[in-house]
Formats: C-alpha cells, structure tokens, sequence
C-alpha cells in the first residue's frame, strides 16, 4: 500500500505542473472513490488493482490531458469491475466523465475476433466510431499500454492473444492518431510477447551493435554540430536508433540480415522554422553526399496523419548509410504525440467545446498540411468519419463486420447483406434476442435475419427504413407484386364480363382493341388489365365499350352509368354474403379488390362502413330479365308443437321455394324455437308470398328476413 500511495503522489505532483489546485483536489477524491471501489482486488502481479488505473491516469499526465480524462482514467475500470454504475459516477463527478468511463468499458467489452486485414480495418473504425470523444481512445490506448507493459504474469497464450489484438487493432489506431512514440512502444512490446525468441535475439544483437556504433555515431554528430553552428543555424541534433520492431520488419520485408539494417545510422536535427530546415539541410548536403533518389520532402507533402520532416540519406564515414530527419519543434511534438499534442502544448482549458474546437482545429491543421498532396477532401472525410462517425458497425453471425449509416434498422442490415434476405425477412435477433424489425442498430451489435422462403417485404417498412437500398429495394418488389397480381386478375374480370356478353376477349377484333386502348389513353392490353384489376376501371364498362367498338351495338344501351346485375355475373359481379340481395332490393356496388364489383343491399353494414370512399361505389340495378334463383335468410320463431318444422316446410315449397340450409336453434325457452332457413326465391315478390304463406300458420309466431348476420364481407 505504501507503493501505491508513493506512485499516487507522483501522480499529483505531475499535475500540480500544469493544472489549478482544486482540479488537483479533485483528482484526488477521484482517486480515493476508485481506491475504495477496488479495494481487495489484486492484479495478476499481486499489486493492488489501484496501481493500474494510476498508471493509466500518468501516462495521460505526460500529455497534459485535461481534468474529466485524468478523473475517468482513475475510475476507467470501476464500471466493468466493480458494483460502481453510470449513475453514480454522473452524480460524483459529472456526465462528462461518466461518459468517458462509459466509452471505455463499452470499447472493452467487444472482443476482436477474426485476422483478415479488411475485419482489422473495419474494427479500428468501430472503436472510433464508438469513441466518439477522442479522449476516449485516449484513455484506451493508455490503458492497452499500460497492460502491455505488465503482462508477464500471465499465462503465454493469453499474451499472445494480446499482443496480437494490439498489434492489429490499437498500434495502426496509436498511428492513424499520430501517437508516434505510444505506437512504437505498443508495436515493440506485441512483438516481444508474439515472438519472444525473435525478440531476445534482436535485442541482445541490438545491445552489442550500440556498444560498436557509438564512435561513428558520436563522430558524426560532432561533424554535424560543428557545421550547423558554423553556418549560425540552431538546432538540437540527436543521433537516433530504430526500435525493434522496425528492424525486425525492415529485415522481414527487404530481406535483409540484422547487419544490413543496423549498418543505417539515424539522426534528427531540429530546428527553429521551416526555413531553417532547407538551410539545414543544405548544410548537411555539403557536408556529407546525399544518396540519389532517397530525399523526401513531408513538409511540403505531409504523411496521412500530419507527420512533417525531411528526410533524405547521406554517405556517412567509409560509406556509412545515415539517415536524416529534419524538423521544427511544432513538427517534432506533432510527431512524437500527435492528436494529444494540443492538450500536451496549448491550455489546459477542460471545456467539452474546447475540446471539440481543438480536435477541429487538428482535423483543420491536418487538412491544410494535406491541400498540396491532392486527395485532401477524401482524406478529411476518411478521418471524419472515424472521429465524428455517421456510421454504425454491426456483426453478421459469423463475425463479419458491416458498415451502415447511423439510424439503420434490421430490415436495412436485411438487404444489406442481400436483397433475398430483405425480401424474405420476417424476424431479427440482436445479439441472441428476439427483437422488432425496425430496431435501430448500433456500434456491436450481432445480427441475425430469420428468413421464410414464402415472406414478402411488408410496405410499413417503408415507414423506418433509412437506407436508400433498401427503400428502392422494397419499393420495387411491391411494384413488381402488386402490378403482376393485378394484370392477372383485370384480365380475369374483364374475360367474365365479356363472357356475360356472350363474346370473349378473342372474339374482338384488333381494330376495337387499339380503339378502346386509344380512348383510355393507354398503350397495352396489359396496362388496361392492370387499371380493371386495380379497381381504376370496371371490367363491364369496359366489356361493353369494346363490343360497342367493335361493332356489336346490341350491348350498349345497357350502359348508361349504371350497371344492370343479372347474378349470373360471375367474379365480375358477385352479390355480397353477408346481405344477400335479391332482385328488388335496393343494391348498391363496391368495387372491392381482387373481387371485382360486389353487390350488396343498400342497407348492408358494409355499404354504411364504407361510406367515405364514395370513389369504390357503383350504380347498380337488377336486370328484369333475371332468370336464376336467389339464395336468402329468413328466421322463424315457432312454438314447440309436434310436426311443426314439417308444415313450415311444406308452406315454403308450395310458395314455389326450395330449401337449401335448415337449423334450429335451441329452444329459447320450452315453449319456442328458433328456425333458420336459406330459401332460394327469384325474386323481393317471390320472397314476400313465401312470407305470406308461413305467417299462415299459427305455430309461426314471428318471421323476419335475415340481413347480416352472416359472416359480413365486402
Ligand atoms: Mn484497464
């Protein structure tokens, strides 16, 4: 514990440099609060757990990062492993940095998985994205560093898993974010733990080589100061050694043996201004002959993430290879710490607002430096996208990962990944669960679409969907659906009203076609037969127009807006269930979907519930010359005397009626029952006398005509 409080101090003293006291103060309190947190837990070292969010915190120090990340670095682990909630840490030490810690263990929480390059990419960007405040993945590079740095204690294979992690996912991050000197470190180290063997002998050679290299170093950096002073320039000249990693991958990659790359010497010289770099660099031409071929200018075209120097090669002493490196301090901080480098040089102001007009100001710096290398626009959308994300990053179930536009639902990850797994959705689990079609997705979130062959996209989804893929997608599968299906069923409708005509669509001519199609306005058959299945036109009207052209005047006077039912009309006009017209009843049409006109009686409930949508109803009167019989509902009551049922009966058919259907309700009480017939009656008169004739007998005690009571259709 007296470690502890030691490395504790040191801490603080750190920040007594560069923050107020009660920022200090505070920081302190945050330290006791994550101290009591992890009381009695242990690291797998034997130290106390505190020792690791401390550490964390100091690393964060160096770079002078402001009071919410230093306070969220001590508590960064006190969310995932201990009681400590969201909440609390909100109350205690404000949102902000709840939010932080927030970030920080959601980042955990997701475990790298597959080794393709393509997944690594997309991975880097998920935490970015999941960052959202880049303090964050500062405060998770910290941490992977930290725990880098103290991984002996653990098992091999959970290293190695480590280091790989690290050297895929946060070292190219480190990188992308111009943490020059934290990259190195993180590369270094996953090589030491992938590879230790590699490791041990490339340090060991690496430790003799220094011992062999300091005269000629040495010499060469006096010649270099010698000359610069002479000339009036000032510089801080240092020589330079490569870290492990980079020798390992430069012998990997070039095939060259561990000599060859150790027989290159660095050096860096930095100066005031830009200026004072080409001078230096003039000098150092003079001084020693620049190899063809191997200058570079990342002043003037700086690397991707804001990387500044020259870089050019000399012949040294007998030959020697030297490298290079000039810059100004501004470049070298730039270099070494980069997006921290505005915390680590300018104020220590802790505004969330400051924060954003700093990271703005060096996406706006890294802009500028890029405006002379040509693609700055996409670059800057490149980075924009990873520190301002307008994407969500989602799994598919075997661990793919898939990039979307923030708001996207299930049914948008559906046709993202095929537009057959779209049309055919008809569930989503996210993450295991059973959820709604239309949830939105965010960052992590694994998902799988349950599929039916016979499913068809649903046009509600029309309403959530925020994909333009999948809104023409769904768009066009209904167009494709609803046009086939209603050609299909205009042309049936039309070839019954024409079949009522006594004529078929075959039997007119070519001439009262193109007429017909003409007075519509329309270009094919097909387009008319899609207006009649939509219910735009009627199949009669039409039936009898096409006879009228075609010649055939015999049907036309029928037609006067006003369509005459026979009921021998077929699908075309078909008499609705649920009222049972019969000729003589005031009847009224509805253009109903997929069943052409039904007629009902105009006091149906369905007329009435369809009131509003005046635009489906057409005229519609009975044929006088109705030949057919008519089925309808009556219903009796009649008092329980024997052979009752039997005189009902014989009454019906001497009114010249048959019987289709008989029930008898039980008896409503002992004296009466309730008997329901369907009668098939030509006719409203025909129905009245078969009335008539049942009111007759005197068992019959009341009789109505039944409207209905049926199961009700359109
Ligand atoms: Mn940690």
């Amino acid at each position: 514990m007296v470690e502890v409080e030691a490395q504790a101090d040191l801490l603080f003293k750190d920040v007594a440099g560069y923050l107020k006291a009660d920022d200090v103060s505070r920081l302190q309190s945050a330290y006791h609060f994550s101290e009591a947190a992890h009381h009695g837990q242990f690291r797998k070292s034997g130290e106390p757990y505190i020792s690791h969010p401390l550490a964390v915190a100091k690393i964060l120090a160096q770079w002078h990062l402001d009071p919410q990340a230093l306070t969220a670095a001590l508590l960064h682990d006190v969310m995932e492993d201990t009681a400590v909630t969201k909440d609390e840490i909100a109350t205690t030490f404000g949102r902000p940095v709840a939010d932080l810690v927030d970030g920080v263990s959601k980042i955990d929480a997701i475990e790298f998985q597959t080794k393709e390059d393509f997944q690594a990419e997309n991975f880097r960007k998920m935490l970015l994205a999941m960052a959202r405040d880049v303090r964050v993945i500062l405060i998770k590079l910290a941490d992977r560093l930290h725990n880098m740095r103290t991984m002996q204690a653990m098992d091999a294979e959970r290293r190695r898993r480590i280091a790989r992690e690290t050297l895929d996912i946060y070292a190219p991050i480190a990188n992308r974010l111009g943490l020059n000197a934290i990259y190195q470190e993180l590369q270094d180290l996953s090589f030491r733990y992938l590879h230790p063997t590699r490791h041990r002998v490339l340090a060991k050679a690496l430790k003799t080589s220094r011992g062999n290299r300091r005269e000629v170093v040495g010499k060469v950096l006096d010649a270099i100061v010698a000359r610069l002073k002479e000339a009036g320039v000032e510089a801080t000249v240092t020589g330079r050694e490569k870290h492990l990693y980079s020798i390992y991958n430069k012998m990997l990659e070039k095939q060259l043996s561990f000599a060859q790359v150790q027989d290159i010497y660095g050096f860096r010289v930095i100066v005031r201004d830009v200026n004072a770099c080409y001078i230096a660099l003039g000098l150092l031409h003079g001084l020693y002959k620049p190899i063809p071929g191997k200058f570079k200018d990342y002043i003037a075209i700086p690397k991707a993430n804001g990387y500044q120097s020259l870089h050019s090669t000399l012949f040294g002493p007998f030959g020697m290879p030297l490298e290079m490196q000039i810059r100004t301090h501004e470049m070298h901080k730039i270099a070494e710490a980069g997006v921290a480098s505005h915390w680590l040089y300018k104020s220590t102001d802790s505004e969330l607002t400051e924060l954003h007009r700093k990271t703005h100001q060096w996406l706006q710096s890294l802009l500028e430096l890029q405006s002379t290398s040509g693609n700055a626009v996409e670059f800057l959308e490149h980075l924009k996208v990873d520190l301002f994300p307008d994407e969500v990053y989602v799994f598919t179930p075997k661990g793919r990962i898939m990039a979307l536009p923030r708001g996207a639902t299930a049914v948008d990850f559906a046709y993202f990944v095929h537009t057959d797994i779209g049309n055919r959705a008809i569930a989503v689990k996210i993450n295991d669960e059973l959820m709604p079609l239309r949830t939105e997705l965010r960052n992590g979130d694994r998902v799988e679409i349950i599929t039916a062959v016979q499913a068809r996209p649903n046009p509600a989804w029309l309403n959530f969907v925020t994909t333009a893929r999948a809104r023409s997608q769904i768009r066009h599968f209904l167009k494709t659906m609803q046009l086939t299906e209603s050609v299909q069923l205009g042309e049936r409708l039309l070839t019954q009203a024409l079949a009522t005509l006594k004529t078929s669509p075959s039997d007119i001519d070519e001439t009262g076609w193109d007429k017909l199609l003409r007075d519509c306005g329309l270009k094919t058959r097909r387009d008319l037969h899609a207006d009649i299945g939509l219910g735009k036109r009627l199949a009669a009207v039409i039936a009898a127009r096409l006879l009228q052209l075609a010649g055939d005047g015999a049907a036309t006077p029928r037609i006067a807006g006003t369509i005459m039912i026979r009921g021998t009309e077929g699908m075309a006009a078909q008499l609705a269930r649920c009222c049972n017209p019969i000729p003589g009843d005031a009847v009224i049409g509805l253009v109903s979907k997929g069943q052409g006109i039904v007629i009902h009686t105009q006091d149906c409930a369905v007329i009435r519930r369809n009131r509003h949508e005046s635009d489906r109803w057409v005229d519609v009167q009975w044929d006088d010359k109705t030949r057919r019989a008519f089925g309808v509902n009556i219903r009796l009551s009649v008092a329980n005397e024997r052979g009752v049922l039997a005189q009902v009966a014989g009454a019906i058919a001497d009114a010249g009626s048959n019987i289709d259907n008989v029930n008898v309700d039980q008896a409503d009480s002992s004296a009466y029952s309730t008997i329901n017939f369907t009668i098939q009656v030509s006719n409203r008169f025909h129905l009245a006398q078969v009335m008539r004739r049942l009111r007759r007998i005197p068992e019959v005690v009341r009789i109505a005509r039944v409207k209905g009571t049926q199961r009700e259709r359109e």
